[in-house]
């Protein structure tokens, strides 16, 4: 499929007519994708545009907005099967894991439409003889910049709220997923966008970075890499530009022994291995408290040995491919550094056969003994691997859950409330699920990191629609007059 950068209401070709190339990850002979290399001419070019779409969308009244923004989401509802399909091809991921992003994503935005004109506005009343609200006025021009892994759902979060709150966006989606980000610019202009009002430029770092280092921009929203993310703080600090960053994480998921250890197996395996792990929210470590920790991992051995890989069209698959040959690359690296510094339980390799000779696939693989400090239990793999570790007590495990610098999203299986809250209150990071694992989520509840996870706002619900704006208080004095 032939893609084009969305700019000032048109689709163009980068302006020095660079392109990329992108193949399946799960049959590296399929071409999927051609898509514009943007540099930093295109950039330029499109917060040229921002700056004049911006204004006369942030008068544009707020139901307007919503309206419009709505219609475009029932055009990308009612293609959410094509889109699923999209998303197969370009991330790897299986039709189902796709199907389910799309109508997730559609859902949450949708929340925030819902409740966008409440948060708009702030009305504290009259004390006095003075009535007193906060508006919350559009950042001008918002940034967006999205990983992989999630094409459809990273980009739509943050494209809608921006919007709704009365900004204009310059979008640039990862340069390994342009075809989900390309629709999601057909159904906005379909939907009658005004020109200038949303740019989505496709391209890698060079259009990023440029992007980022423009003065223009009021906002910065990133989804990605811990590296890329602290690059991004390091560049904007200084700057009036509000930035929101959404990074990497190494997920803890606890099992207490007096938890439902089935249940929290079920959870640690779909956890562990939905979209083949590259998910910032993977439960990428399972810590156990003795005495049950050898034979939980031995059955979460057993249940990864029966996932089905392959194909993400192949509706028997049950785990797609990895995202790149170069991703697949690093992952390997962590492969055959567990040979040295863990027991492989189960995987450990990538797989070549059965019709998966042309893919990026890697067995689902779980890890036992690990040493104590190797990278295996601190840094971000992405893949199907997880490590299984054993804690002396809850405490133990509280220790063990934030000893890895990342802080996204901790999990708890436990029967008692007095661990649950010990852990609720123990665990650094942005986001705690008791009885449920890291990737649980709420359309209504923004989900942020800290530490190397995270910086500013988190995104989704009223909290990620703040975000785009800045806070005005406004005091009104009507005197005799009667103005209000
Ligand atoms: P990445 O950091 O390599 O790229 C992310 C985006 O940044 C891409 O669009 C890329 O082109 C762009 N980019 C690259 N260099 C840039 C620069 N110098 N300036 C500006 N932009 C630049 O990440 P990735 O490999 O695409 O995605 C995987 C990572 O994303 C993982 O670490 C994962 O944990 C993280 N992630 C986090 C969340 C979250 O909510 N916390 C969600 C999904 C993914």
């Amino acid at each position: 499929m032939e893609v084009s950068n969305l700019l000032g209401g048109m689709h163009r070709a980068a302006i020095d007519g660079g392109v990329r190339e992108r193949r399946d990850p799960g049959d590296r002979r399929r071409l999927v994708a051609v898509s514009p290399d943007s540099g930093a001419r295109d950039v330029e070019a499109a917060l040229d545009s921002a700056a004049a779409g911006s204004r006369a969308w942030a008068r544009t009244p707020i139901a307007c907005r919503l309206e419009l923004l709505e219609g475009a989401l029932r055009l990308l509802e009612s293609d959410a099967e094509g889109l699923a399909y999209l998303t197969v091809l370009e991330s790897g991921k299986t039709l189902e894991e796709c199907r389910g992003e799309v109508i997730r994503a559609i859902a949450t935005v949708r929340y925030q439409l819902g409740v966008a004109s409440a948060v708009a506005t702030d009305d504290f009343g009259i004390t006095d003889g003075v009535a007193a609200r906060v508006d919350r006025v559009p950042v001008g021009i918002a940034a967006v910049i999205t990983p992989w892994n999630f094409p459809f759902s990273a980009l739509l979060r943050k494209i809608v709220p921006a919007l709704a709150m009365g900004n204009a966006v310059v979008a640039k989606p990862s340069e390994l997923s342009p075809l989900a980000a390309f629709r999601i610019g057909q159904a906005l202009v379909q939907a009658g966008l005004p020109e200038g009002v949303i740019s989505i430029l496709h391209g890698g770092g060079t259009a990023g970075a440029a992007l980022v280092n423009d003065a223009r921009v009021g906002a910065v929203s990133f989804t990605g890499s811990t590296e890329v993310g602290l690059g991004i703080a390091r560049q904007t600090a200084g700057r009036e530009v509000k930035v929101q960053l959404e990074m990497g994480g190494k997920n803890p998921l606890v099992i207490l022994s007096d938890a439902d250890i089935d249940r929290a197996i079920e959870h640690a395996v779909a956890g562990a291995f939905t979209a083949a792990g590259q998910w910032c929210v993977a439960a990428s470590r399972v810590i156990v408290e003795e005495p049950t920790a050898h034979a939980v991992a031995s059955r979460l051995a057993e249940r990864a040995a029966a996932i089905r890989v392959g194909h993400g069209l192949d509706p028997a698959s049950q785990m797609g491919a990895l995202v790149s040959p170069e991703h697949f690359a690093k992952v390997e690296r962590a492969l055959a550094l567990a040979a040295h510094d863990a027991t492989v339980l189960v995987g450990g390799e990538p797989i070549h056969t059965g019709g998966r000779e042309h893919g990026e696939f890697i067995a689902p693989t779980v890890l036992s003994d690990v040493a104590a400090g190797s990278s295996l239990l601190r840094d971000e793999i992405f893949g199907p691997v997880v490590t299984v570790e054993s804690a002396d007590s809850l405490e133990h495990a509280i220790e063990l859950a934030g000893s890895s610098g990342y802080g996204l999203s901790a999990s708890v299986y436990t029967s008692s409330r007095a661990s649950a809250d010990a852990f609720v209150a123990g665990v650094t990071s942005g986001k705690v699920s008791i009885n449920r694992p890291p990737n649980h989520g709420d359309a209504r509840v923004p989900s942020g990191g800290r530490r190397a996870s995270g910086r500013g706002e988190g995104e989704g619900g009223k909290a990620g629609l703040c975000f785009y704006s800045y806070d005005r208080a406004v005091f009104v004095d009507g005197g005799e007059s009667g103005l209000r």
